[in-house]
């Protein structure tokens, strides 16, 4: 049976950079179906919703979904509900996509793009696991009200509610161990338990799920601590576990290690390696339009497809090869730029991964692009 992915570029820069991404998928010569639909911002403006039920039904029929991003602040001013964000939400939600793994890479050929030295990051490969579906994000009750209690009775205030359960915790600790073990068999935990209910709960669960996995080190760390050894020694990290609220920050800002958001790719995955495959950032509206974006990271999150998703890992292995060859020819987009390295655009970018890949089946090695 052929397999189906589900296409859905978004707004912004999602045209540009899934276009390239989809140019390398097919430059595989794998055998794939697409379809492709309307999300975010450009579905609200053709349908009225963000989310429209044909979007909603291609992506649950689809084996893998590749997703550009969406979002513009012209819709700031909407009604949460129609706002462009609430596509990602509710596919996330839908499908069931609990699993967030943010592999955050510094490719030796990207060091000095790091804001950090480069000794610090060169040859940094950690994987953060975020919980997607829980925490603050949905829980509920939410909103506002006047207040009956606290420092300012019968003022206006706004509230969220934290909340995870046992199981929720414990399939994601699962996805954390299961991961180290493929890679150096170590996870931290990162929690608030000095300080919530929720994750003290959240720590006892995980270590209860340890007792399973004896061969993996669990290292638990408050977050306050985490976000300050990200900064200061990124390397002693391998897996990150973690909840949905601060996996959202430490992911931002692993992803800065790494030189530039335009190089991370992502996978949100449900209970059986179904997942939505997307760059870790957004819609970027400051330079969309302008072939500028990196479209690095919707490329490699294709990788990431052919390899939870389609069990298809040689290919994953060679859109990889083909990345890190584009870059040892001294390809950047300028959000990678550096001097020494020829500045190129979208477009060009994704010419070159796609003869990088070529190459590779010609048995070629070069990969500057005619
Ligand atoms: P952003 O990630 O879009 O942009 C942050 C900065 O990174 C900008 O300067 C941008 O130019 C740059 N950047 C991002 N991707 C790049 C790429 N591929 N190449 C080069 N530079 C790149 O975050 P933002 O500006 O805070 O948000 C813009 C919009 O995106 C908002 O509407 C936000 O809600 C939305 N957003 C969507 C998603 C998603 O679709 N999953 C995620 C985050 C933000």
């Amino acid at each position: 049976m052929t397999m189906k992915i589900a296409i859905l570029p978004g707004d912004g820069i999602g045209p540009e950079i899934v276009e390239q991404a989809e140019r390398v998928l097919h430059a595989l010569e794998l055998r794939f179906e697409t379809e492709t639909a309307l999300v975010g911002g450009a579905a609200f403006e053709a349908h009225g919703h963000p989310l429209p039920d044909a979007t909603l039904q291609l992506a649950k029929d689809a084996d893998a979904i590749l997703f550009g991003a969406v979002g513009d602040w012209k819709y700031d001013t909407l009604a949460r509900p129609l706002r462009p964000e609430q596509a990602i939400l509710g596919l996330r939600k839908h499908l069931e996509l609990f699993a967030n793994l943010r592999p955050a890479l510094c490719y030796e050929q990207l060091k000095q793009a790091s804001s950090l030295k480069p000794e610090l990051v060169a040859g940094l490969d950690i994987l953060i696991i975020r919980e997607l579906t829980g925490d603050i994000y949905f829980g509920q009750p939410r909103g506002r009200r006047t207040a009956v209690d606290g420092h300012f009775p019968g003022a206006e205030e706004a509230f969220d509610t934290m909340r995870y359960s046992r199981p929720e915790i414990e399939r994601i600790a699962h996805v954390a161990f299961r991961a180290a073990r493929l890679r150096s068999n170590k996870v931290t935990s990162v929690d608030k338990a000095n300080v919530l209910e929720t994750f003290q709960f959240w720590r006892d669960v995980v270590t209860g799920v340890h007792a399973q996995y004896p061969d993996v080190e669990l290292q638990h760390m408050y977050v306050d601590n985490a976000a300050m050894q990200l900064v200061k020694a990124p390397k002693a990290f391998d897996v990150i576990v973690t909840g949905n609220l601060f996996g959202d920050i430490l992911s931002d800002e692993a992803a800065m290690l790494t030189g530039s958001i335009g190089m991370l790719p992502s996978a949100s995955l449900d209970a059986r390696g179904k997942g939505l495959f997307e760059p870790s950032h957004g819609s970027a509206p400051d330079i969309a339009g302008q072939g500028v974006a990196n479209p690095l990271a919707t490329i490699l999150s294709v990788a990431m497809m052919l390899r939870h998703s389609l069990a298809q890992p040689a290919a994953a292995h060679r859109i990889e090869s083909a990345v890190k060859a584009v870059l040892s020819d001294g390809l950047r987009t300028p959000d990678i730029w550096s001097p020494g390295t020829a500045r190129v655009g979208t477009e060009a970018m994704g010419d070159a991964v796609v003869a990088a890949i070529r190459a590779t089946s010609s048995g070629k090695t070069t990969t500057t692009p005619a």
